[in-house]
């Protein structure tokens, strides 16, 4: 049922639990839906400059194909490249030297999959996917996913590459056992999509933060945290540090946000700075934020500078330097 019709017709029972005046003012701030027609797809965005990777997106939407589709060949990309050294094979492992793998998926009919501590498979998106469309569950964590992913033919294989290897090998010589958040060149790809029928799609992959301890999940596969996809509103999703996206509840703030009214980079921006509200005096930590509404329309927000987000659409295709709190 149409939510503002569900609404309507369960205030009246509902009104004596939440109070009539509060029902009241949740629907006076809540925007009517835009409607699928007014939609002005397909576009593809992602976080940082990952160009081949919206590039592969818009293969798919170009023609007419699905947001979802979309999404998933396009992090691939970035999934299968050995030199993007946080996510899928390549990925820096944890402090014991294990590649664990990150991932979730939303489709338009608010359908999701997620996968958690994946070891030995490229395509954790790809296995979230799967555990979406194949399960009656949202979340597989660990081994169990890894058996679930060879169960539907993903193969296994080493995703420890040697340069991977060797840096884990120097920063176990410091002894140092402090995760490491680099504030400058995070790659976690989150990838939100808007195709030419007019639904939403995102996807987010990650190997997280280097050199994590053992069994450290962050924000990158909990929907609402790392990614969330409202197909009445429009998409969000997180890059950085994990702990502080998930205490937020992120990307479903975003979405909220922008039902509320807001365009996509007033909502970043507010996002933002509920974390930063948090975490006053703090400054060792980035956060991006990257949104795209019903309309196409985008906004990005991120803590310090150096943030960026590529976009493809009918106009072309373009790597959009993020606005910042923090100046320098
Ligand atoms: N958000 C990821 C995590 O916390 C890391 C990142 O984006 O760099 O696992």
């Amino acid at each position: 049922m149409h939510r503002r019709k569900f609404l309507r017709n369960s205030s009246m029972g509902t009104a004596g639990l939440l109070g009539a005046s509060a029902l009241a003012s949740c629907r006076e701030t809540s925007p009517e839906p835009l409607p699928p027609t007014e939609a002005k797809g397909p576009v593809a965005v992602c976080t940082w400059d990952f160009g081949n990777a919206t590039a592969r997106a818009w293969e798919v939407l170009q023609p007419g194909g699905q947001a979802l589709d979309a999404v998933e060949a396009g992090v691939m990309v970035e999934e299968a490249d050995p030199k993007n050294q946080t996510v899928g094979l390549g990925g820096r492992p944890d402090r014991e030297g294990r590649v664990t793998l990150d991932a979730c998926i939303m489709d338009a009919k608010g359908g999701c999959g997620s996968v958690m501590g994946l070891e030995g498979f490229v395509h954790p998106i790809s296995v979230a996917r799967k555990v979406m469309e194949e399960t009656p569950h949202v979340i597989l964590v660990g081994e169990g996913a890894g058996q679930f992913a060879e169960a539907q033919g993903f193969e296994r294989q080493d995703l420890l590459t040697e340069a991977s290897r060797l840096e884990w090998e120097a920063w176990k010589e410091e002894a140092n056992y402090q995760p490491i958040i680099n504030i400058e060149n995070h790659d976690t790809i989150g990838m939100l999509a808007l195709d030419a029928q007019g639904n939403l799609a995102g996807a987010c992959t990650t190997s997280g933060l280097a050199y994590k301890m053992r069994g450290r999940v962050g924000d990158s596969p909990v929907i609402g945290a790392g990614l969330y996809v409202d197909n009445e509103v429009g998409a969000a999703t997180a890059t950085g540090l994990g702990e502080e996206v998930v205490r937020t509840v992120g990307s479903f703030l975003i979405v909220e946000l922008m039902r509320q009214g807001m365009s996509p980079q007033e909502a970043c921006e507010e996002g933002v700075r509920r974390i930063l509200q948090r975490n006053q005096g703090r400054e060792d930590f980035q956060i991006g934020f990257l949104a795209l509404n019903k309309r196409g329309e985008t906004g990005a927000y991120c803590i310090h500078p150096g943030f960026s987000y590529r976009r493809f659409d009918g106009s072309g295709h373009r790597n959009i330097p993020s606005e910042s709190v923090l100046k320098s």
